[in-house]
């Protein structure tokens, strides 16, 4: 195990260690003493600390190094902008940012193309420098989406990946454990630090038997969904295995891990077979394949793991299915899905059929789907609705351009759009229909939320195969069976469509396409850091101020927020997501939906300094600008949600010092540490009942030690001065953020000595 093997063809220098994985591997097995599942094997070989790492499924913390990051352009910007301001000369993990997010399908590939360029200019100038400067491989505009370009050049078995998009878990179709953080987390270890994980519990789905017809593998998660629903994976691995997955394409299982997102997984994974050997030569990494046969025991579960929950599928029995409307655990076999539209009332005609995404764009997925449109045009009909195709990579669009298949997608009536993601991220300037009006679309994508792919909380988006997509998108109607029913030919006749038929992998080899890839130069030194000081998108961050070691006084309550206060009601989505690179303009929706306790309003405080009512981020402001310090008291659970550090990143901006809750979200405790913020808890959580918004407090700060509990003396309104104990999770590493004003603060110090 000790031949050097580069990661990927990309980078020099970055060579696949099993040996020390497998090192390591040995120190925890002696400690468990127990079969291990594959996913564990790859989480524990790429711990910080194998010997003294304390691991329990379901309840440690792991702490990790993980082999890879990945980052797409809509999260790449903050964390970038973090990562320069610990002033490291380069990123000490192997990285890469992929331009994927940002472009809107309107009128097809090219064009999309060329007008996402002009908009989004100063931020992708902004990416393609900083890359260049940290040593962070960019792939530009075009390339493809970011998950299908891991696949391709990146992902290996038995690796660790984290990324900063959700459905990062595609790489588990080539055996690597990729798992979906926020930004905070990839700067963490972009700097070099481990990165901390819940030792997760792990699902095991066995597979037998093997699929036919039309039964693809996206089949087999969209049942998984509607047994597991959007939750049933949460804080688990799924793993499958079993004689069923040897069976499936690479490709094929790359699309299941990836929609395991859906069931809320930390990440799906299969085990390492000949299937991934093929596709790992077909992208040209026959040594990677070669090598990881070497490895190939570890790279699988051992004999009489343990799962915490076990599902089997017989894949022989597997009927296609279709998920949604609107969440993609509703799952309905085919056969009966015409009686639950009819049950559901759901739009009956179909309006738009979109094939591709990072979910199914593989060759397999185009092949399969092109036999469908040519059965169709051979009988003289075409696509009733309207119908797309994203490639999900430039290699995928050059290969199939090449193949023919894109030219039967045009020929049967289709739009071929932008390598990104487009109308799967609500990039899609829909026009055939109103906003609010009533309509169906199907696509081959994994998520459907109200309003996600068109902004149209009216529009009912189904999930399936790309197969079922097409063909009914042929019929034009959510009432097609293409197993049993007839459609018909030009002239009438009744006919058949014929099951798919395609290639895994382009017997002629893939065509690499245009060259959309940005490698960092040998010498960094001279590039610099494109962002215009005028930007409303980009702003160079400046490190917080370290605590002056005092106690703080007299602070004021911005807000006290009632019921959930979630990371959307700290910094909301949608609108503002055009600013999450640029810290002042988005904290202008800092709590702007949180509930005023006072008065049940959202975004309506009193300002002390004035005795009138204001927005929540423009009082914050004006108590900055009087150097006047604040906290905020929260309710239960406060920063459930998503991990975007932004909400984190506000407060501390704009000049908070403590949050105080009943209780909060673990990711948003530690990104409000790790921005030199005091995330503190009620030791009595009925104290939140015995302060009122227009109290002042004092915290005793110079009381923050280990394990120790702080005081907040509270000084009412109306009475008598009272004091009450403060819990927190600090350790000794975590209050040198807060003394430092920030980890990254912390990081920069320890380097400078
Ligand atoms: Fe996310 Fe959709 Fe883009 Fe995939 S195609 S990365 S699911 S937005």
């Amino acid at each position: 195990l000790s031949r050097k093997v580069e990661m990927t063809n990309w980078e020099k220098g970055h060579y696949i260690n099993y040996k020390g994985l497998s090192e390591n591997l040995s120190i925890v097995r002696k400690r468990l003493n127990r079969p291990l599942a594959f996913a564990e094997k790859i989480l524990y070989s790429h711990l910080d600390d194998p010997h003294g790492q304390e691991i329990e499924r379901g309840s440690s913390y792991l702490k990790l190094r993980p082999d890879r990051v990945a980052c797409q352009d809509a999260t790449a910007q903050m964390a970038i902008l973090q990562f320069m301001s610990a002033g490291m000369p380069s990123v000490a993990t192997p990285t890469t940012v992929h331009c994927d997010h940002l472009i809107e399908a309107q009128i097809g590939g090219a064009k999309d193309l060329a007008r996402a360029n002009d908009i989004n200019k100063e931020v992708y100038d902004f990416l393609s420098t900083s890359c260049a400067k940290y040593n962070i491989g960019f792939w530009r505009p075009g390339s493809g989406i970011i998950h299908q370009i891991i696949l391709e050049n990146y992902a290996f078995p038995g690796a660790l990946l984290i990324g900063t998009d959700s459905h990062t878990p595609n790489a588990g179709g080539l055996g690597m454990t990729a798992i979906g953080v926020g930004g905070a987390d990839a700067v963490d270890v972009m700097a070099g630090l481990p990165w901390e994980l819940k030792a997760p519990k792990v699902i095991g789905i066995k597979l037998t038997g093997q699929l036919s017809g039309w039964a693809t593998p996206k089949d087999i998660i969209l049942k998984v969904a509607g047994i597991l629903t959007v939750k049933g994976g949460t804080g688990a691995i799924v793993e499958y295995h079993g004689p069923g997955t040897e069976t499936l394409s690479c490709t094929g299982m790359a699309t299941i891990c990836n929609m395991g997102a859906e069931i809320g997984a930390t990440t799906s994974l299969f085990p390492f077979n000949d299937r991934m050997y093929d596709y790992l030569k077909a992208t040209k990494r026959t040594a990677i394949g070669d090598f990881a046969r070497e490895y190939a025991q570890e790279l699988r579960e051992d004999e009489g793991t343990q799962y915490d929950e076990l599902i089997e599928i017989n894949l022989s029995e597997l009927e296609p299915h279709i998920n949604g409307p609107f969440t993609p655990d509703l799952a309905t076999p085919i056969s009966k899905f015409k009686e639950a539209v009819k049950a559901n009332k759901w739009p009956e005609e179909l309006k738009v059929g979109l094939i591709g995404s990072c979910t199914n764009s593989s060759y397999e997925d185009m092949s399969r789907g092109a036999s469908i449109a040519e059965d169709a045009m051979a009988h003289g009909i075409k696509a009733k609705s309207l119908f797309t195709v994203t490639p999900g990579s430039e290699q995928i669009r050059a290969t199939i351009e090449r193949d023919g298949q894109l030219k039967t997608f045009e020929e049967f009536g289709g739009m071929v759009l932008a390598n990104a993601c487009g109308p799967c991220i609500g990039q899609w300037d829909r026009r055939d229909v109103k906003k609010g009006e009533p309509n169906s679309i199907i696509s081959s994508y994994n998520r459907n939320f109200t309003g996600r792919n068109d902004a149209n909380p009216a529009t009912h988006s189904f999930v399936a195969s790309p197969d079922l997509v097409v063909a009914m998108t042929i019929a034009g109607t959510l009432n097609f069976n293409p197993l049993t029913d007839t459609l018909k030919d030009k002239d009438g006749k009744e006919f058949k469509l014929k099951a798919p038929t395609g290639d895994g992998l382009p017997s002629r080899g893939y065509d690499p396409g245009n060259d959309t890839y940005q490698a960092p130069p040998e010498d960094r030194s001279q590039v610099s850091v494109a962002v215009s000081p005028s930007s409303d998108r980009l702003q160079v961050l400046e490190p917080f101020s370290a605590w002056d070691g005092k106690d703080a006084t007299d602070l004021p309550i911005l807000i006290k927020t009632q019921g959930k206060t979630t990371t959307d009601h700290i910094s909301m989505a949608g609108p503002w997501l055009k600013y999450r690179g640029h810290l002042d303009n988005i904290s202008n929706n800092m709590l702007i939906g949180a509930i005023n306790a006072e008065n049940g309003e959202a975004n309506k405080i009193k300002n002390i300094l004035t005795g009138g009512y204001d927005a929540v981020p423009a009082v914050a402001r004006d108590y900055k600008k009087n150097g006047i310090p604040w906290v905020v008291v929260g309710d239960w659970n406060y920063g459930e949600g998503s991990s975007r550090e932004h909400a984190a990143l506000e407060p501390r901006h704009l000049g908070g010092l403590a949050i105080i809750t009943r209780s909060f979200a673990r990711i948003h405790e530690t990104n409000l540490k790790k921005q030199g913020m005091l995330p503190l808890t009620f030791s009595d959580p009925a104290d939140y009942d015995k302060i009122s918004p227009a109290d002042k407090v004092d915290l005793l700060c110079t009381e923050l030690a280990v394990g120790k509990p702080m005081t907040l003396r509270v000084h009412p309104a109306d009475g008598k001065t009272f004091d009450i104990k403060l819990s927190h999770t600090f350790n000794e590493g975590q209050i040198k953020w807060f003394k430092n004003g920030s980890a990254l603060n912390t990081m920069a110090k320890e380097r400078a000595s």
